[in-house]
């Protein structure tokens, strides 16, 4: 029997994921081992209880007696704490899904590939944050990471038997996000509520906001930069507004390989599920007569600042990566705070960036785990200074 266990089970990945296990058979199919959670014990119990989950983790402390009165019985156990988060990914499991939102999850997810797992990863701003270090401990203790963000899933699905030698570009798709046809003055006053709401994908609400920003696209495009050996310059992004392309692969005979299906993540978290093999999946079926088109534009990097910021990352490396990531974090809590524009986010970022960098520039890729945080740290002071600025001047 296959074991798994599903870092961030609470959230929109996480219940996707959930989704697909109880489907395939639950507990009959699948022994749990690990579920985690940030404050919604409520929910965490009740898939504890279904899958019935060796533990489960809630990440607020404070959370811990209702987690313990909610399993009272169940022979589950409980702990509480990132500490007891890291530890549960000490536990044996075949399968492990990353997918805790934001740096919080490179911890958990580092620790599952010292052991050798299979980490099926949504988890981008942990490769954004510590890419090289996670594929050195992978190709260190034989782990293998299977994306699971759509676009690097169907990436990953068009490279299946090609050589990477003979692609010539990858072309990340995006929808646009939820303010993709306001004009550029508006977008300044865009409020929380205008940029949760995304045409195409149900998700959580931090990367609905990127999606809006482009943050997300941003993020993905370093993501593919570690995932596959392409140059920077090879990744290209285009607005597909139906979000029915996942993204596409061209080869230097010119040839172009795209992924296509509903936009619903079981697609990307069943592949990483049942890979090498690929299962019936209860997802939506295209009706392309119905679709009849598909269209594409050129993103303006006016209107997106970040698009141009995550190439900058790139040429700079090192540690970029953390303070890029860190330093958009805090400008995303600020905005759903209330405290700086939707616009001021990329401010924030190219500030902070401008503060740390170049002097957090590492002459190689070898990145240990404390450079990693102390970056991260660093670049969450700084960035929270210059919001605190950005605010005064509102
Ligand atoms: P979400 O906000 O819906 O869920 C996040 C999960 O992490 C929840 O279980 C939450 O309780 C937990 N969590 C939050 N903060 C935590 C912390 N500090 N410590 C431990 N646990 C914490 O997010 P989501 O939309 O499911 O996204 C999860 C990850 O997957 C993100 O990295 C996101 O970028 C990526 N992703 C999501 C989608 C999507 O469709 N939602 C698509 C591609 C990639
Ligand atoms: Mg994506």
């Amino acid at each position: 029997m296959r074991s798994i266990s599903i870092f961030g089970a609470t959230g929109s990945v996480g219940e996707s994921t959930f989704d697909l296990i109880s489907r395939a058979g639950g507990p009959q199919t699948f022994r749990t081992v690990a579920l985690t959670g940030g404050r919604n014990v409520a929910r965490l119990a009740e898939m504890a209880r279904a899958l019935r989950a060796e533990v489960a983790v809630c990440a607020d402390e404070s959370c811990l007696p209702a987690l313990r009165d909610a399993l009272a019985g169940s022979g589950v156990e409980v702990a509480a704490g990132d500490a007891a988060i890291a530890d549960a990914a000490d536990r044996p499991a075949d399968w492990v899904m990353s997918a805790i939102v934001g740096a919080a999850g490179l911890v958990p997810g580092l620790r599952a590939l010292r052991h050798g797992r299979t980490l099926a990863l949504a988890n981008k701003e942990s490769l954004v944050t510590a890419g090289p270090l996670l594929m050195a401990t992978a190709a260190a203790h034989g782990a293998r990471i299977l994306p699971v963000d759509s676009e690097h899933s169907a990436i990953f699905q068009a490279l299946a038997g090609e050589d990477i030698a003979a692609v010539e570009r990858i072309i990340l798709t995006a929808s646009g996000g939820a303010l993709r046809d306001w004009p550029m003055e508006a977008l300044a006053n865009a409020t929380v509520k205008e940029a949760l709401a995304h045409p195409n994908w149900a998700m959580g609400q931090r990367i609905t906001i990127d999606s809006a920003s482009m943050f997300n696209k941003a993020l993905e495009v370093i993501e593919t930069r570690e995932y596959f050996d392409v140059r920077p310059d090879q990744i290209e992004v285009i607005i597909h507004p139906e979000s029915l392309i996942h993204s596409l692969v061209g080869f230097q005979d010119g040839a172009i390989m795209a992924h296509m299906g509903a936009p619903d993540m079981r697609h990307s978290i069943g592949y990483a599920l049942n890979w090498p093999e690929r299962a019936a999946l209860p997802v939506a079926r295209l009706d392309l007569a119905q679709i009849a088109t598909l269209s594409f534009r050129a993103p303006d990097l006016n209107r997106y600042p970040a698009l141009r910021l995550c190439r900058d990352v790139m040429s700079m490396r090192g540690l970029a990566g953390a303070v890029f990531n860190a330093s958009k974090e805090i400008a995303l809590d600020q905005f759903l705070a209330g405290q700086i524009g939707f616009m001021d986010m990329a401010g924030v970022v190219e500030t902070t960036l401008a503060r740390l960098m170049p002097e957090m520039c590492l002459e190689t890729d070898v990145m240990t785990l404390e450079d990693i945080l102390r970056a991260d740290h660093l670049a969450r002071i700084r960035a929270g200074e210059a919001a605190t600025a950005l605010a005064a001047r509102r």
